[in-house]
């Protein structure tokens, strides 16, 4: 038997209505069907388990990896009045056992879990016994290596399909793109089942990419233009960056603070706590600031560096603007964030999974070059169908003029290869532009026929050119750092006259600034 969810959610949660998709999740459940949800971080996908928990008989099991989100979870719910409780391995003995105990005598609506917990020790025998109604199986992306956090526990519980076959599973996970989601559906065995995808547009954010100049100055005009005295915050990817760009901001009388994980933790809680409570501050931060910050109010979030992969990207300038209201995601990228992340991949990685990496970040180079709807590519690549042009991007707000580029690429691609392909692009576009340098002299470059043979585009059109080359991938970076070009095979067509490539005409004087607009 099964109570009315609506009347759950007002009653016990006390919320009016259910959100994007919820009603219809809920539903399928409580039919007896599987789902994959995918819904972005704030966007309401714990009651879409926690609902049918209480409407139907029995246990439902939530397995989450994180000890901490666990605890949270069940306290929240205990303060609602709801019997929720977990099993993990921060527990003292008794505790587990008084839980334990609690869950025979079917007093325990919500079990929370760790995966690795569901089947060791005589948990499984218990958990047949207990008869569930109803998993949940909570970051589901950890179940793949596609995803950005797996956990090879994750893979264990397609075990769940086998032992239990008539219970209803649902996953879910804020971050999915298409191989994720596949690969969820498979190692789930979730075939079956349908996949909810909802709430990743956030309309109220304008997106906005600039090449790179100087970054610290395009960004404090950008700030000048755009968020004089509003709250953001700026990733970069080192520490060093972060300090000195901190300083400049401060220098040009912003009030800015410096966050990262090398800061001692009571600096780090107090500038937190300054961000979430003062007016207008701005944070400039790596990646170690962001999580469980809530705060409605932050108006942009700039990026000085390349984020690692859509998935950061979406969840980093996701933190502006919760309230609702306009906000900004900016950002400047030059050819050299290409280099440095594939240096960092190359150096880091087991070959399989940098081929994964790879190919993110390509994605995420597609969304840096893309002419059209920034939004578009955004929402499809995290699986919305046929999303429309958004009018609220910087490419949908002034479209780019496009040049055919076909012959100025082929100059490129032949002198990269004329010069050996070992040379980053600064040599290659002095030789272009036919420059006078020591390293142009030591090499002989000025006898050879591309030389000089560039001197109709501007140093920042080659750049902007080679850019475009290494994100189609027709050229590559090496590994090692060095930053030197070589052809990839995916530039044969366009050698061989089969493919022409069009580019975005550089404007003059682009400050990399642009008005927020309501959507
Ligand atoms: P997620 O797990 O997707 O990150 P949560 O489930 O934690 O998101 O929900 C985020 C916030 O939104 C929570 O404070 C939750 O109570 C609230 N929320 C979720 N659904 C609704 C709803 N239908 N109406 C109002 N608030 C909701
Ligand atoms: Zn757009």
């Amino acid at each position: 038997m099964s109570r009315d969810p609506l009347h759950i959610l007002q009653s016990v949660f006390g919320y009016p209505e259910f959100r994007h998709q919820q009603a219809d999740i809920i539903h399928h459940i409580l039919s007896g069907g599987d789902a994959l949800v995918l819904m972005p971080t704030g966007g309401g996908k714990s009651l879409c388990y926690q609902v049918p928990a209480l409407c139907l008989d029995g246990l439902t099991v939530v397995v989450s990896p994180l000890i901490a989100l666990m605890q949270n979870q069940v306290e929240a719910l205990n303060q609602l009045g709801i019997p929720a409780a977990a099993l993990n391995s921060s527990q003292e003995m008794d505790e587990q056992s008084q839980v334990r105990k609690a869950l025979m005598a079917g007093e325990i609506k919500l079990l929370y879990v760790a995966p690795e917990r569901l089947f060791s020790g005589n948990f499984p025998d218990i958990l047949k016994r207990l008869n569930p109604a109803l998993f949940a199986i909570d970051e589901a992306h950890c179940v793949s290596q596609w995803g950005h956090d797996f956990r090879p526990e994750y893979r264990r519980l397609a075990l769940l399909q086998e032992q239990f076959p008539t219970v209803p599973r649902i996953a879910l996970t804020a971050t999915a793109d298409t191989e994720t989601r596949k690969d969820i559906v498979e190692r789930l065995g979730l075939q079956y089942g349908k996949v909810f995808q909802s709430g990743f547009d956030r309309p109220n954010i304008t997106y906005n990419v600039t090449d790179r100049k100087n970054g610290l100055n395009q960004l404090v005009s950008f700030l000048k233009n755009n968020h004089p005295d509003d709250a953001g915050i700026v990733y970069c990817m080192s520490r060093k960056k972060v300090e000195a760009t901190a300083e400049k901001l401060q220098d040009a009388g912003y009030n800015a603070l410096p966050y990262h994980a090398g800061l001692p933790s009571e600096v780090r809680a107090t500038t937190l706590d300054r961000f979430l409570k003062e007016d207008g501050l701005i944070i400039v931060a790596t990646i170690a600031f962001g999580m469980g910050i809530d705060k409605p109010d932050v108006r942009f979030v700039a990026h000085l560096d390349l984020p690692k992969n859509m998935e950061s990207y979406y969840q980093e300038t996701g933190r502006a603007g919760r309230d609702g209201l306009p906000a900004t995601a900016w950002m400047t990228f030059g050819h050299q964030d290409i280099v440095k992340i594939k240096q960092l991949m190359g150096a880091s990685l087991p070959p399989e999974q940098r081929l994964i990496e790879n190919q993110k970040l390509s994605s995420l180079l597609d969304f840096c070059e893309t002419v059209s709807c920034r939004r578009v590519l955004l929402l499809t690549y995290f699986g919305d169908e046929n999303p429309a042009p958004c009018g609220n991007c910087d490419n949908c707000m002034a479209p780019p003029t496009l040049i055919d580029g076909t012959e100025d690429a082929r100059l490129a691609l032949s002198c990269i290869y004329r010069t050996g392909q070992m040379y980053g692009s600064g040599h290659i576009i002095d030789v272009l532009l036919g420059a006078d340098t020591d390293k142009i002299r030591s090499t002989g470059h000025d006898t050879l026929n591309v030389y000089g043979k560039g001197t109709s585009k501007t140093r920042a059109e080659w750049q902007s050119l080679i850019r475009r080359l290494l994100a189609l991938g027709y050229i590559n970076t090496d590994t090692e750092g060095y930053g030197s070009l070589s052809l990839d095979e995916k530039c044969r067509p366009l050698l061989q006259g089969k493919e022409s490539l069009h580019i975005r005409k550089l404007e003059k004087s682009k400050g990399g600034s642009s008005r927020s607009r309501a959507p």
